[in-house]
């Protein structure tokens, strides 16, 4: 049987950063609205993993925090202490303009980057097979000197730091948010042993990074993977990029620690993207990961909660993929009956070039340097 560790605080589902229209302060002429990373999605989520039984299937555990050593593996000390400080004045921003934080966000931070150290740890103890860790707030967009895109601190590069120092030697960070890793990216952009594949919708979010021109810094050629996606692309298209580009990197690479940046925003109903994934097509993607880590890390992956902003849709797609990893039996979609043989479900010929293209621009069979 597979021992799955779920990470999971009831401050996650309560972390409110209040009234916005969807991420436009409430002021001029918008009405307020809830902002678009509230508490709702994974308040639901939890409740879906009670309702549905999967709960039974998993080991949940109380995150620890992550300390403020754990952070500077990744961060600025200079970052670290200016988060703590906008946090500490009761509002602010943690970078860009649109990140609000208010007097919980650095604790949730820390406990959001110590959430998926807690992962990590229970996977290279041998405690769990696999792991999910949910968390709030959202990392990948964090970089080591400043926070971005609803982030603060970069959690998966966090919980990658700490598995090589730990002794792990290579690691994959598969990153299937529908924006770029662009944290994560550059945080690792000259280190060989961490390969960085980020799939994302093409030129959205942020809109100067991600192509696929960024394959790793000197020392570090091929380590790093962009796949942009064309607007539209839902499940055969997705997973036509990753059978073509994302399974051979990983198979060529050969992790021994597989960790996963599982944003849902690239599903059908989410505001905050055009890709149109259903939570079927993330039951698949998650099925090609969790065989990728039992080729090469032993069975070790652990997964780590990111965007999804359909307060509906965003938690039965989470469900599918911790379904997946705990080998549960699946729950229904409700939605699949409105969204089989859309159009969008199928690989369309302009994805298919984009995507063919990419495995010749990757060069991939010519060999990951590390
Ligand atoms: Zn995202």
């Amino acid at each position: 049987m597979t021992r799955t560790t779920l990470s999971w605080s009831e401050r996650f589902g309560q972390h409110d950063m209040g009234d916005w229209a969807i991420y436009v302060p409430p002021t001029g002429l918008v009405e307020p609205d809830l902002h678009i990373d509230n508490p709702k999605r994974t308040a639901r989520l939890r409740r879906l993993i009670a309702r549905t039984g999967l709960e039974d299937h998993l080991d949940v555990v109380a995150p620890r925090a992550a300390t403020v050593g754990e952070l500077e593996a990744v961060h600025s000390a200079e970052h670290v202490e200016r988060m703590a400080a906008v946090s500490e004045a009761g509002w602010g921003d943690a970078g860009g303009g649109f990140t609000p934080m208010n007097g919980d966000s650095y604790e949730l931070a820390l406990l959001s980057a110590g959430s998926v150290l807690t992962c990590v740890e229970r996977v290279l103890s041998g405690e769990a097979d696999r792991a999910y860790a949910i968390g709030r707030r959202s990392g990948h967009h964090a970089s080591r000197e400043t926070g971005y895109g609803f982030c603060i601190f970069n959690n998966v590069a966090a919980a990658a730091a700490a598995a090589r120092a730990a002794g792990v030697e290579r690691i994959a960070i598969v990153d299937v948010d529908a924006h770029h890793g662009n944290g994560t990216e550059a945080i690792f952009y000259e280190d060989p042993a961490v390969l960085t594949i980020s799939l994302h919708e093409d030129r959205m979010f942020p809109l100067e990074t991600g192509g696929a021109e960024a394959r790793g810094g000197a020392g570090a050629e091929g380590a790093n993977l962009n796949v942009p996606l064309a607007p539209g692309t839902g499940d055969a298209g997705y997973l036509y990029a990753f059978d073509r580009l994302v399974v051979p990197a990983l198979d060529e690479f050969e992790p021994e620690l597989l960790l996963v940046v599982a944003g849902v925003d690239a599903s059908m109903y989410d505001p905050l993207s055009t890709l149109a994934l259903t939570a079927g097509g993330f039951a698949e993607v998650a099925e090609r990961l969790v065989a990728a880590a039992q080729r090469h890390c032993d069975g070790r992956v652990v997964f780590e909660q990111e965007g999804g902003y359909s307060h509906v849709y965003a938690p039965f797609c989470w469900l599918k993929l911790i379904e997946v990893l705990a080998a549960a039996p699946r729950s229904e979609d409700p939605f699949a009956p409105f969204l089989a043989g859309a159009g969008f479900t199928f690989l369309a010929p302009h994805q298919q070039e984009l995507v063919d293209d990419l495995v010749v621009r990757a060069g991939l069979g010519a060999g990951v340097s590390s």
